[in-house]
């Protein structure tokens, strides 16, 4: 798997040479959780409302969400400039919706009752949405900001400031957010040069630290038990897939992570994990995973399998080829019907320059697909879809994650658009749902190079057999395709645990794999090898 926080390219430490979060008072803490049921009630009565989004997106951002609050600030923007041009549907039905509130408002509120006059007729009613969405308008920049700020991307911050000044020549304060964006750009920029000037740190890892932000991975306060934990019914689900590609393993629920398990008490956690049905020999195959949910840098593969395609094989539909009929048919029952007919050229053509698998651009490719997966399955909430919903993440609060405006906001809510699901009313891909999916991607995907060229998926069955650092069963990985063989690393005992290890090599010591797991296990490892190991803690 590829490392989550991306050692390799990123810096998390660097990119968090701002203040960190104000930690609001319990008081504080109280009036916005409720401040923001408010404020998501107002979106669900009125979608389009720019207003509500950017109360939210406020209220979001002093909670500790800058990720959620862009997503919010974002949609804000989008809805006011749509409504000042009013041409197109989005623009009607948001300038509709600021006339409709802005009449009740001065019906209902007895403090505007001496304005009434201001709204009597359309025409001054419009003229008073107008001024309103001027004033709306400098502020959602001003929030776009600030999240900036507090999710630390300083290059995204300099970028939308300097867009500020040109779009706002009048306005008096946007000019000096661009002179703080450069002296924060200017700072950090320093501070990389030292260390790479010291050779601790590589050019492309500073370049990367330079333009990226970061966020906290978080489950979110208001996501119930519901998706944290899985249910009996889908590890059912599981297990029946295991059946159908396996003949010696299946998934159950793993008491890997239970601290107390010293008792054999049954497992009450949500870790699930793979079993031998039955004795494997050394080098059996336990496995062979392949998946839907891979993509490729190159445009010329077949979009299930990842394949080469040497006879082009077309469905009905549209001239998308395919290299069987297998994945021809498979594409049609599972994630084509979302994407049949429409563009998503600006996503395949970023990807196609990608040279490393972690590239952000292959992410939002393989974003694009789990989505159209998961519309395949319409009655489910997202994160309950069966993908989705069997990828964990892991939230370790005081680690950031990779975070950028232009590819954490702007591309997948643009992708949702072309998918055909209204981002505003259609609160199941809400900002926060997008961002749990991508943790929980992050956490399970990993690299894939076939015949050169880069590419990330993740696989159904291998994303459920938890980490040991002395695994009993490793995976390879062909040039063909995306799928996945998993075999035995060494004889297995009926009813065993299968493990995979998460890292390489598996030759590091202790310490060395502690703090190259820790992104992945949020805590230390509890491997048999690692309790063995470990060294005593002093009392
Ligand atoms: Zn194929
Ligand atoms: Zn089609
Ligand atoms: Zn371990």
């Amino acid at each position: 798997m590829d490392n989550p926080w991306r050692d390799d390219d990123f810096s998390a430490s660097s990119a968090c040479e701002v203040a960190p979060y104000e930690i609001l008072d319990p008081e504080r803490l109280a009036a916005e959780s409720s401040d923001l049921q408010t404020f998501t009630k107002s979106i669900a009565e009125l979608p389009y409302d720019p207003e509500s989004w950017l109360l939210r997106a406020r209220c979001l951002r002093l909670l500790g969400f800058p990720e959620l609050a862009l997503g919010d600030a974002y949609k804000a923007r989008l809805l006011v400039e749509a409504s000042q041009e009013r041409s197109s549907p989005l623009g009607k039905k948001a300038f509709l919706a600021l006339c409709d509130k802005t009449r009740l408002q001065h019906e209902t509120d007895p403090r505007l009752a001496a304005w009434k006059h201001l709204v009597s007729t359309t025409a001054l009613l419009e003229k008073r949405v107008v001024a309103e969405l001027q004033e709306l308008e400098l502020q959602v920049w001003s929030e776009l900001m600030e999240g900036l700020m507090a999710s630390n991307a300083c290059s995204d911050y300099l970028t939308l400031s300097q867009e500020a000044v040109l779009r706002f020549p009048q306005d008096a304060v946007f000019p000096s957010e661009v002179l703080n964006a450069k002296s924060w750009f200017k700072q950090r920029d320093d501070i990389l040069r030292e260390q790479v000037d010291a050779g601790e740190m590589s050019e492309e890892k500073m370049q990367a630290t330079l333009h990226n932000g970061g966020v906290y991975p978080v489950a979110y306060l208001w996501m119930q038990e519901d998706f944290v934990s899985r249910e009996d019914s889908f590890l059912d689900r599981c297990k029946k897939e295991f059946s159908v590609r396996s003949t010696n393993s299946t998934v159950s629920r793993s008491a890997i992570r239970d601290l107390d398990a010293e008792d054999d008490a049954p497992s009450s956690g949500d870790v699930l994990g793979a079993f031998a049905t039955k004795g494997i020999a050394l080098a059996d195959t336990v496995l062979v995973d392949s998946t839907v949910a891979g993509v490729t840098s190159s445009a010329e593969r077949c979009p299930t399998c990842c394949g080469r395609i040497t006879e082009e094989i077309l469905n009905d539909c549209c001239s998308v080829p395919y290299c069987s009929p297998d994945c021809s048919k498979t594409a049609l029952d599972t994630f084509h019907a979302s994407v049949c007919g429409k563009d998503f050229g600006f996503l395949t053509s970023a990807a196609e320059s990608a040279e490393l698998t972690t590239d952000l651009s292959l992410d939002s490719v393989l974003l694009l697909r789990v989505l159209a997966l998961s519309m395949q399955e319409p009655t489910l909430h997202p994160l309950k879809t069966s993908l989705l919903n069997r990828l964990t993440p892991t939230y370790k609060n005081d680690e950031l994650i990779i975070f950028n405006f232009p590819d954490h906001i702007v591309t997948p809510i643009r992708v949702l658009g072309e998918l055909g699901i209204d981002v505003f009313a259609n609160a199941a891909y809400d900002t926060w749902v997008l961002h749990t999916i991508r943790c929980r991607l992050q956490n399970n995907k990993h690299g894939q190079t076939l015949d050169g060229f880069p590419g990330t998926a993740v696989n159904p069955l291998y994303s459920m057999f938890n980490h040991s650092c002395a695994p009993n069963v490793d995976w390879e990985h062909g040039d063909s395709n995306s799928t996945l063989r998993m075999f035995a690393l060494r004889d297995v005992e009926e009813g065993e645990e299968l493990f995979i290890s998460y890292i390489r090599p598996l030759t590091m010591d202790y310490a060395e794999r502690q703090e190259s797991l820790l992104p992945w296990l949020g805590m230390e490892c509890e491997c048999e090898q690692c309790k063995a190991e470990r060294p005593p803690t002093e009392a």
